[in-house]
Parts: C-alpha cells; structure tokens; sequence
C-alpha cells in the first residue's frame, strides 16, 4: 500500500450527492495495483483502475462526462 501517495491525491465530491469520496487501493500477489474509489455517502463506485491516480482521474471527470447516470 502507497499511503504517503494516497495523501497527495485530490478526490472532488460526489457526482450525484455531494458525499466524500474514499480512495481504496492494494495489489494483488503478482503486484498488480487495483484501486477504485467509492462515495461514503451514496456507495456509488468509480471504476477498478491499475493505478489510484487514474482512479482519482475517473472519479474527478464524473460528473461532467457521466452526469446522466442515476439521474
Ligand atoms: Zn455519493
């Protein structure tokens, strides 16, 4: 686990409520990374990614790129 590189990334707020986001990321035996992120609030997810910043980076673009999803 990175947690000094999980501290430099900027999670905006939820698209659909508002909520924090909150990174999740581990590796798997072979050291391959998976990280999503999920709304505290509203449980929404944002995709499985090979790296928290590409995660961060989908999360952040929802709302302008996704915005009809549950709505
Ligand atoms: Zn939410």
């Amino acid at each position: 686990m990175q947690e000094e590189q999980k501290g430099k990334i900027k999670l905006k707020p939820c698209p659909f409520c508002g909520g924090s986001g909150t990174l999740t990321a581990w590796s798997d035996p072979n050291g391959v990374i998976s990280a999503h992120i999920h709304c505290d609030k509203c449980g929404v997810t944002g995709p499985f990614m090979k790296t928290i910043e590409d995660a961060a980076d989908m999360w952040n673009t929802r709302d302008t790129d996704r915005r009809t999803q549950n709505e």
